[in-house]
C-alpha cells in the first residue's frame, strides 16, 4: 500500500455537513458524486495533502444507513491507495484477510475500490483504491 488516500466520514445530511466541514477546513468541497450502486452520495474535501470524503446514504438499505443506525455518525473507513488492486486483493486474501469485495468495483472519484471485512482488521473498515487512468 502506498499511502492513506482519504478518510471517509458517515453523515446523516450531506448538505449540512458540507457547510460544517467547509467552515472547519476553510475550504469548500471540490467534488460531489453519487454512486447509486453503493447507495451513497459523496463529497470530497482537500485538506493540504489529505482528502476527506463525506458519505450520506441514498436509501435505507445503504451500508451508510446501516452504519449510522448502529454506530451513529463518525469515521466510517480509511482508504489506502494501491498500484494494482487485483494484486493487493490476492496478496491480502493469501494472508487470510477477508474481503467484502473479492473483485474491484467502480467507486467515487475515478477509483476502482474494494473493501476489507472490518472483523479481520480490529474493527477498522479499510478500503483499497486504485486510480483509473484515462
Ligand atoms: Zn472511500
Amino acid at each position: 500500500m502506498k499511502k492513506i488516500e482519504h478518510i471517509g466520514i458517515a453523515v446523516k445530511d450531506i448538505q449540512a455537513s458540507n457547510a460544517l466541514f467547509a467552515d472547519l477546513f476553510g475550504e469548500e468541497s471540490y467534488k460531489m458524486e453519487t454512486v447509486e450502486s453503493e447507495g451513497v452520495s459523496t463529497s470530497f474535501f482537500q485538506v493540504g495533502p489529505n482528502k476527506i470524503e463525506l458519505l450520506e446514504a441514498t436509501n435505507p438499505d445503504s451500508p451508510i444507513a446501516k452504519f449510522i443506525e448502529k454506530k451513529g455518525e463518525g469515521i466510517h473507513h480509511i482508504a489506502f491507495e494501491v498500484d494494482d488492486i487485483e494484486a493487493e486483493i490476492a496478496r491480502l486474501t493469501e494472508k487470510g484477510f477477508k474481503m467484502i469485495h473479492t473483485a474491484p468495483k467502480k467507486g467515487a472519484d475515478n477509483k476502482r475500490i474494494a473493501f476489507l471485512h472490518p472483523k479481520a482488521t480490529n474493527g477498522v473498515l479499510i478500503e483499497l483504491c486504485q486510480e483509473i487512468k484515462s
